[in-house]
């Protein structure tokens, strides 16, 4: 066993159950954890992340030091990194596994490049229950439907695959390895964007606890009902907690599992943590999503080009006021509400006919949880090129999305505040209100908000429409 080892952090922000972590820390005596920055996993694809991944840094390294581990941050490519370490430099490296494609090919590459160096490695369970590889039908072929899939994999992970709490054992003196590292401003996004971002979140480890604790104290009992309602802090938010690894969900499923009296709301929580595993599965077992369409008769679908109309949607300024506090609430919080991310996509793919691809690339770059296996799975979803998708034909109507699930307007008045004195009635369909009363409430359509982009029966047939061009190829 070599004397130093060196954890490759790359989704694992936490010291709490760090399996790498804990594994190096108990079996070495100098042990310090590397940061790989690879600025073209991130240039101008995810800004809000790149704020995160700053921020998580920071903290990470504080949390690091009472174990007297120092974080190495290096920038560049991970092969050149680790072709940088020597045999003589006495080190085994640690990493825990990210469930994506592309990552896993690059680990298989450093894997490569360590055994011919002669440095020993081994790597560990990433941030899932089960591990795709372990899950198939029984025919051996990988599920497409989510329900057979996530009672097998529930069972699976109950009876094969709990991990027991892993501990870090702190060391006597730290290391390093590196001659220079960058430090986690140079990450930062270069427009000031971010700013908004830390009005609404703080990235660490910490704070992904006292989520948790919220989430089994005052939420998870109505969370079957309250996880629809966008006016209402109803969801746990413990998204880019998950996505950057500050919380294991092994973490989360055990704590959900502790409590006693399991009202619905549990059930309906561990199902989304099942959603999260299915579309990890998805993608790796056909990383063709990654690049198009699940369903291949898709690819003849007759997308729209319009870069006017796309502006506009991920401005905000569609004219339907819940598609519009969406999208407003995704600009400035680098987060959007599930309901509502299916109402945005939904009007984007559909009213719009706007390739999915356009939704899924600005939704990478802005939201701070974006991870590619749900975002990738759920465009398709709601697109219904995808696995276990919403049938294309099946159209979200903004108007009665608005009415049912934010009836009383909190959320899109929050978020589109020029609407504050539309009642209620109208709330959704402003143009309806007669234009006197528009001009006595001081909102115009057209001049103080803007009227609907498209009309909703005429955009509704054309969608139809055009599905059935490619049910006909
Ligand atoms: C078009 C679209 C794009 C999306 N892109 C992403 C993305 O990039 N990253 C992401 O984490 N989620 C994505 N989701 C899923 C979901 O919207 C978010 O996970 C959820 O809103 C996060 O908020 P929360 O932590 O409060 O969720 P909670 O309701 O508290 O759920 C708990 C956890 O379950 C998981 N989860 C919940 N719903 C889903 C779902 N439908 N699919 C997969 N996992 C789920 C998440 O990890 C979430 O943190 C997307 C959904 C849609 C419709």
């Amino acid at each position: 066993m070599t004397k130093k080892a060196i954890v490759w952090i790359r989704e694992d922000f936490r010291v709490e159950n760090n399996e790498a972590l804990a594994y190096a820390s108990q079996n070495h005596k100098f042990v310090s954890a590397l940061y790989i920055y690879n600025s073209k996993n991130f240039d101008k694809k995810r800004e809000a992340q790149k704020w995160w991944l700053s921020k998580s840094l920071e903290a990470f390294n504080l949390d690091l030091k009472k174990f007297n581990i120092s974080l190495e941050i290096q920038s560049g490519d991970e092969l050149e990194v680790f072709s940088n370490i020597k045999k003589k430099d006495d080190v085994t490296v640690y990493w825990s596994k990210v469930y994506e494609p592309d990552v896993i090919n690059k680990g298989k590459k450093i894997r490569d490049l360590l055994i011919k160096n002669e440095i020993e490695y081994k790597y560990f369970k990433g941030n899932i229950l089960v591990e795709f590889q372990d899950l198939t039908k029984d025919d051996g072929t990988p599920y497409k439907v989510f329900t057979p899939f996530w009672k097998k994999t529930e069972k699976f992970y109950i009876s094969k695959a709990i991990s027991k709490n892993f501990k870090i054992k702190s060391k006597d003196k730290k290391m390093s390895t590196f001659k220079k590292s960058i430090i986690p401003e140079e990450i930062l996004p270069k427009n000031n964007w971010y700013k908004k971002l830390e009005k609404y979140w703080t990235p660490s480890e910490q704070e992904a606890k006292k989520y948790l604790n919220e989430l089994i104290k005052d939420k998870i009992e109505d969370y079957g009902d309250a996880r629809d309602i966008p006016g209402v802090n109803g969801t746990s938010k413990l998204s880019p907690f998950l996505k950057f690894g500050q919380i294991h969900v092994e973490t989360i499923w055990k704590k959900c599992h502790d409590i006693k009296f399991k009202k619905i709301g549990y059930r309906k929580y561990i199902n989304e943590l099942g959603w999260r595993e299915f579309s990890h599965s998805l993608i790796n077992y056909f990383p063709q999503m990654l690049k198009g369409n699940l369903r291949k008769d898709f690819d003849n679908f007759p997308w729209v080009k319009n870069e006017n109309f796309l502006k506009r949607w991920k401005q905000g300024m569609t004219g339907y006021p819940i598609v519009d506090a969406g999208m407003r609430e995704l600009y400035e919080t680098g987060w959007m509400h599930n309901r509502v991310r299916m109402i945005v996509a939904s009007f984007l793919v559909k009213h719009l006919r706007i390739h999915w691809m356009e939704g899924e690339k600005h939704f990478k770059n802005c939201l701070v949880d974006y991870n590619e296996a749900s975002n990738i799975a759920q465009w398709q979803w709601v697109a219904g090129c995808g696995a276990d998708a919403a049938p294309y034909f099946r159209i979200f109507n903004p108007i009665l999305q608005g009415e049912k699930f934010d009836k009383d307007g909190i959320y899109t008045k929050k978020w589109v505040p020029e609407l504050l004195n539309m009642p209620n009635k109208f709330l959704y369909k402003p143009w309806e209100l007669e234009k006197k009363y528009q001009e006595q409430i001081k909102i115009v359509i057209g001049k103080d908000y803007p009227e609907p982009m498209v009309d909703h029966a005429t955009a509704r047939n054309a969608a139809l429409d055009a599905f059935q061009k490619i049910k006909k190829n």
